[in-house]
């Protein structure tokens, strides 16, 4: 029989739910990590940040066996990379349509050089370099009115594309999402597990899912546990989404996510042990 493990993955958002706010450091997510590991159980990280950004963190410390990039519109997996659109033809297309449009400048990271993009992150040059690897999405560098944003806003729909604010920035990106980008990667888990495992019965993964914001909640709502991680500086946490299953992890960041880790894997694993103690 198949350990159980093999059919339990993890899908987590980065800033603010592994990585701490402040620091970027996982450090005390460390015992989790550690047990995904012995358990062989897959952990997916799903971010807006770029491929190159993913890979690059994953080279330095291995923590992901699947990446998800640009808020959903990247999959990659065993070095299968998929793009889901839109092209960087057709961003490229709205950028300049909103430009015509509007009486300010619009720069974006698809055409600006990487000093601009580390003023405008704080990102040391290297990494500026890397966040500017962009497939699918594309933040502006503008300072627009709520009038601007708004004719924006019509362009990119007349595209087919989505300007979502994010913390720092207004992003053009395609319609996929995080949920959809997780659904996908389900399966293809699922495929390379029953290459892996022939005689295997199929089976569907348990998904659990982390998250610390709204861009967060088309993963958490596909999950059978979904986790919602506090933010450093808020006063209460009121809950993201309506979820049968939802834990609020008791601490911020990647203290919190060890814990909720933890508490569910116990919750999962000694379900399954006793149901093949009933049923042995
Ligand atoms: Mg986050």
């Amino acid at each position: 029989m198949m350990p159980q493990s093999r059919a339990i993955a993890i899908f987590t958002d980065l800033d603010g739910t592994l990585l701490d706010h402040d620091t970027y450091s996982w450090t005390d997510a460390r015992p989790a990590l550690d047990r995904l590991k012995q358990l062989s159980i897959p952990l997916i990280a799903v971010s807006s940040k770029t491929l190159a950004e993913l890979e690059y963190l994953n080279q330095t410390a291995d923590l992901f066996d699947g990446l998800i990039g640009e808020n959903g519109s990247v999959v990659a997996l065993r070095n299968d990379v998929e793009h889901f659109g839109p092209s960087p033809e057709t961003i490229d297309r709205a950028r300049q349509e909103i430009q015509t449009a509007i009486n300010i400048p619009v720069q974006s990271f698809r055409t600006v050089t990487p000093d601009i993009i580390s003023a405008q992150t704080g990102l040391p040059l290297e990494d500026a370099m890397r966040a500017g690897q962009r497939h699918c999405s594309d933040p502006l560098i503008w300072k627009p009115t709520d009038k601007d944003v708004a004719i924006a806003r019509d362009i990119a729909e007349r595209f087919s594309l989505n300007l979502i604010k994010g913390g720092r920035f207004h992003t053009l990106c395609g319609l996929s999402n995080k949920g959809h980008a997780m659904q996908r990667m389900i399966e293809r888990l699922s495929v390379t597990w029953r290459q892996d495992t022939p005689d295997a019965a199929a089976k569907r993964f348990v998904t659990i899912a982390l998250g610390d914001s709204p861009n967060d909640i088309p993963m958490l709502a596909e999950a059978d546990y979904a986790v919602q991680i506090p933010t450093k500086r808020g006063k209460r946490t009121l809950p993201l989404l309506d979820h049968p299953n939802l834990h609020i992890a008791p601490k911020p960041g990647p203290a919190g996510w060890n814990e909720a880790v933890n508490d569910i894997l116990d919750k999962i694993i000694n379900t399954n042990k006793n149901s093949e103690v009933l049923h042995g």
